[in-house]
């Protein structure tokens, strides 16, 4: 890429979460192979985040490639409505396979916050179809699903940066995040507050809505499987179906396929999406149970009232099958159970480090919270010029690496976190 390619994105093009005026300039990355993103100058640099939790197999992986390769000569699109294809029919038994009994109707979309809205419009008119004015949803605070309209209003309302927005959005319940984390005891008053407003507001209440035990951009908290089994149970006790959204954790991220399988429990609708197509194109699903699914075709329109121009692309979901494969041979629990212990080795240290507040690890999550908010320019610099691929947020310095890194890599990842928090420069120390 040359000078005014660098110039030409800094002035035209958004970034993710990115000011238009003065941005911090992003990398040119030109080639991606197994762990290492491959950089203009011809640097590589360890992948730490799995392009957001996506490419779990690693890049350019030769099995997910070939998949694309092969659809491709035959179509890379066709439209969903009034037409099927095989590619759509082999994803959505492989999924109906790996997931609970329970979910056998699949919405296939393009996105994961397009997975949530469906989600969410679905129980509208599950609702509306019984003869019920339901339309609101009830969550737990510090939680994100998403960056569209009905995805940011069961996203934190104070925490996430959807503040803006909040006077045009539904008015959603809003229950206290769980404080009983993963591997420490459960306190049962972490309960009170969701048990309060389920039981004043049972009959308004459309749906609950959870990432199950891992609350990811809220804030990197996994909380305990008994909290997850205990809302199960209120949500059964008033007859409210409840979404899990396991567009961050599910397949294999948490140590388990889903993260639900840690608390034992079902969802009446679950969200699928980043890592289903092995970090290669985007797509995502939203499962759920024949009698939602029924209802739902019973009610006045008779259908469900949604269908993406691009739904079940045939590409996508050649990949996705092709992914679902690769994590059929059982290898991703092998590679995550190592990828949690040397995690635990390297990072739970660092709880003693005077700018440590906490370190977590769940399978391949690794999160250490820092006293004091990241100087994003600074960092980001430093780990590139350190051959990483790290990308923090406020306080936190996380990584979720591709399934396939080798022990050095990710000692390799982890060293550099624990240079960067002997590095004062690097932090906002007044905040
Ligand atoms: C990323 C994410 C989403 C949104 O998915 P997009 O594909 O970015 O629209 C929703 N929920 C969770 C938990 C996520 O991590």
């Amino acid at each position: 890429m040359s000078q005014s390619d660098t110039i030409f994105d800094y002035k035209h093009i958004w970034h993710p979460y990115s000011p238009m005026i003065n941005p911090i300039p992003s990398y040119s990355v030109i080639s991606a192979k197994g762990v290492y993103l491959k950089l203009k100058n011809k640097k590589n640099i360890i992948d730490g985040m799995s392009s957001w939790w996506s490419a779990i197999h690693g890049y350019n992986h030769p099995f997910l490639n070939r998949a694309l390769k092969k659809q491709i000569k035959k179509m890379s699109h066709v439209m969903f409505g009034g037409i099927t294809h095989p590619p759509a029919i082999a994803l959505c038994r492989q999924l109906i396979a790996l997931t609970p009994k329970k979910l056998e109707c699949i919405f296939l979309s393009d996105s994961g916050s397009v997975a949530i809205e469906v989600a969410i419009k679905m129980l509208i008119q599950y609702w509306q179809s019984l003869g019920q004015k339901r339309k609101q949803f009830l969550t737990i605070r510090n939680g994100y699903h998403g960056d569209t309209f009905a995805a940011m209003s069961v996203s934190d309302p104070k925490n996430s940066f959807h503040k803006i927005y909040n006077n045009l959005l539904p008015n959603n319940l809003f229950a206290d995040a769980p404080v009983s984390s993963f591997h420490k005891k459960w306190q049962k008053n972490d309960l009170i507050s969701f048990k309060k407003i389920i039981e004043e507001n049972s009959l308004k209440i459309a749906g609950v809505i959870l990432e199950p035990i891992v609350q990811g951009v809220g804030g990197m908290n996994f909380y305990h499987p008994t909290y997850l089994k205990k809302i199960k149970t209120l949500c059964n006790d008033h007859h409210i179906p409840l979404i899990f959204d396991e567009i961050a954790t599910g397949f294999g991220r948490t140590g388990r396929l889903f993260a639900f399988e840690h608390a034992d429990v079902t969802p009446d609708i679950l969200c699928l999406g980043k890592s289903i197509t092995g970090g290669t194109i985007t797509l995502a699903a939203t499962l759920t149970s024949r009698h939602i699914a029924n209802t739902i075709s019973m009610s006045e329109v008779g259908c469900f009232m949604h269908g993406p121009t691009y739904m079940a692309n045939p590409l996508a979901c050649a990949v996705a099958n092709a992914n679902i494969k690769i994590l059929k041979t059982n290898q991703w629990k092998t590679q995550v159970d190592k990828i949690e212990k040397q995690l635990s080795q390297n990072l739970l240290p660092l709880i003693n480090h005077p700018y440590v507040i906490d370190v977590r690890i769940l399978g391949a999550i690794g999160v250490v919270e820092c006293s004091h908010l990241v100087n994003m320019f600074l960092i980001q610099k430093f780990f590139v010029d350190n051959g990483v691929w790290i990308r923090p947020f406020k306080k936190l310095i996380y990584i979720v690496p591709p399934y396939i890194i080798n022990p050095d890599q990710l000692n390799k990842l982890t060293n550099v976190i624990i240079e960067a928090l002997d590095n004062k420069s690097l932090f906002i120390l007044n905040s």
